[in-house]
């Protein structure tokens, strides 16, 4: 039996793409094929964004209030389906069923928050900027933008993008990771029954060839991009010459400090959770960990801690580590731990092969940790996307940070401390976007906006918050006075003055 198309959202239309060229959407713990996917031709490309450019003439004028309560309805919709949006991603993408939920959930605050556009919308107003006159200024949206999404939260990063970009009155071509996009396409289908009409809202699949056309089109205004630091620093540079705007979310390289006076069960248990948790493919795991002074001692136990950790199929009850997404990725994360091992770093814990009964055909890599990591190594060097902790030591704080500001991403960090002195200088002094004090996957909720330095951001407004209204809304300033009886008569001025 073949396995469903997934359709292109094109005008309101789910349709069937007429490309030749398709890709199965694989179950990272079985290989059991869920769906084909299209890679959308150009001519299906053009129609999604010539719908959006449409939509764009009546959408942009809708009332505010029409606006939050489509998202208020989206809120509930995705409330009461949790369980199913839930189990569709587990499928695809392999993480366990509550992490799942988790980023459903963490997608749903970006709904909750588009809900209250009417707050967030707001110009400014100086009143008597001269005499009998006012300066004001309107947030108008843009027009057609476009999201691009990678494989690690099918969820959670599509709604940090078309909710915030619809709800500012802008219309949207949305491309998901072609490697599992069930749960968005779900996820799109609820914003439908929710209230986006026609053409506010597309739908195509595809890679390189259809982000390009993303970058190039020259009906699209703005593009929101997350994904690996290569293809984003591709996406900025394109879209960029194209006269578009573009906030380019990309790669990580984490690291946590942990200072000898920390909480060490917790702080353990922290760094196991960030560090293995969803087989360590999330921009803001922490794959490296400095221990500085005493706490190098608490080597064993966290490999021990490590080692309790369950490894099976995300649907599983009790798992803490599910697969890595495909074949390719595991082959990749297996390949860099043995060039670990040839780079001369000490393999306390070794990952590769678990035995997973039940599933032995599933990308499955155990937690992994190495120590004696230094720069240079490829598994310093690189972003391993999988559970592969590496441990650096330092003698104190101050190497410490240094060592993470010389690091070229700057996505997230976190200290473990009981000092509120070293966490001080630690936030004032590492260039990093997101910083954790004991906290550690510091992910910022929606009333602040995602953000990143160096490697990991290149744009200047983040995703969701306060900074996306900027982003997808130009500015216009309005400086009006209005003529009465008493202000005739003032004749011709011919300076700069108002
Ligand atoms: P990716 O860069 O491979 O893919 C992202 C998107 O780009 C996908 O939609 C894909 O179809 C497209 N794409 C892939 N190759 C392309 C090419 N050569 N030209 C044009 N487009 C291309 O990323 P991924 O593997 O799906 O996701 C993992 C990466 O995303 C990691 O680097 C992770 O750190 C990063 N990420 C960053 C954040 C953040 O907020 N900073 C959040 C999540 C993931």
């Amino acid at each position: 039996m073949t396995a469903p198309s997934v359709k292109l959202l094109i005008n309101g239309q789910f349709v069937e793409s007429q490309t030749t060229q398709w890709r199965d959407v694989v179950n990272p713990a079985t290989q059991q094929v869920l769906a084909r996917v299209p890679f959308a031709t150009p001519a299906e490309i053009d129609a999604a964004v010539a719908a959006a450019k449409e939509a764009f003439k009546t959408w942009k004028k809708t009332p505010i209030g029409t606006r939050a309560r489509i998202f208020l309805k989206l809120q509930q919709l995705i409330r009461e389906n949790m369980g199913e949006l839930a189990a569709l991603l587990t499928a695809e993408q392999g993480k366990t069923l509550p992490d799942a939920e988790g980023d459903v959930f963490r997608g749903l605050e970006v709904v909750e928050h588009a809900a209250s556009i009417g707050n967030l919308q707001l110009g400014e107003l100086a009143n008597n900027v001269a005499s009998g006159v006012d300066t004001y200024t309107l947030l108008q949206p843009l027009g057609v933008c476009a999201g691009i999404t990678p494989f690690n939260f099918p969820a959670m990063i599509p709604l940090w993008m078309f909710p915030m970009a619809i709800a500012t009155g802008n219309t949207f071509v949305l491309k998901p990771s072609e490697q599992d996009p069930l749960v968005t396409m779900r996820l799109v289908e609820l914003a439908l029954e929710a209230g986006i009409p026609a053409g506010v809202l597309n739908v195509i699949h595809g890679g390189e060839d259809a982000v390009n056309a993303i970058c190039d089109h020259k009906d699209i205004k703005a593009v929101s991009f997350v994904g690996s630091t290569k293809v984003g620093t591709h996406v900025y540079n394109r879209a960029t010459l194209a006269g578009k705007r573009a906030q380019c979310m990309m790669g990580a390289k984490n690291h946590a400090i942990v200072l000898p006076d920390a909480n060490k069960e917790q702080t353990l248990n922290a760094i196991a959770g960030a560090s293995f948790g969803a087989a360590g493919q999330r921009c803001m795991a922490l794959p490296v960990v400095i221990m500085v002074g005493e706490a190098q001692q608490w080597v064993p136990d966290l490999v021990a801690k490590a080692q309790t950790l369950k490894v099976s199929a995300g649907t599983e009850k009790g798992t803490d580590v599910g697969p890595v997404i495909s074949r390719g990725a595991l082959t990749r994360i297996e390949g860099l731990i043995e060039r670990g091992v040839a780079d001369g770093a000490t393999l306390e814990l070794d990952g590769r092969k678990p035995t997973v009964p039940g599933y032995e055909d599933g990308n499955f890599v155990g937690p992994t940790i190495f120590s004696g990591v230094q720069p240079g190594m490829a598994i310093y060097d690189q972003e391993i996307f999988g559970p592969v902790l590496s441990l650096v030591a330092a003698k104190d704080l101050d190497e410490a940070i240094e060592f993470i500001n010389a690091n070229p991403n700057g996505n997230g960090t976190a200290i473990f401390t009981q000092s509120g002195a070293a966490a001080r200088k630690f936030q004032e002094e590492i260039d990093v976007g997101q910083v954790g004090i004991n906290v550690p996957v510091p992910v910022p909720v929606p009333l602040f906006s995602f953000t990143g330095s160096r490697a990991s951001k290149l744009g200047d407004l983040g995703p969701y918050g306060k900074q996306v209204i900027l982003f997808y809304t130009q500015t216009k300033t309005v400086t009006a006075r209005w003529f009465d009886d008493s202000t005739a008569g003032q004749g011709v001025n011919t300076t700069i003055s108002l």
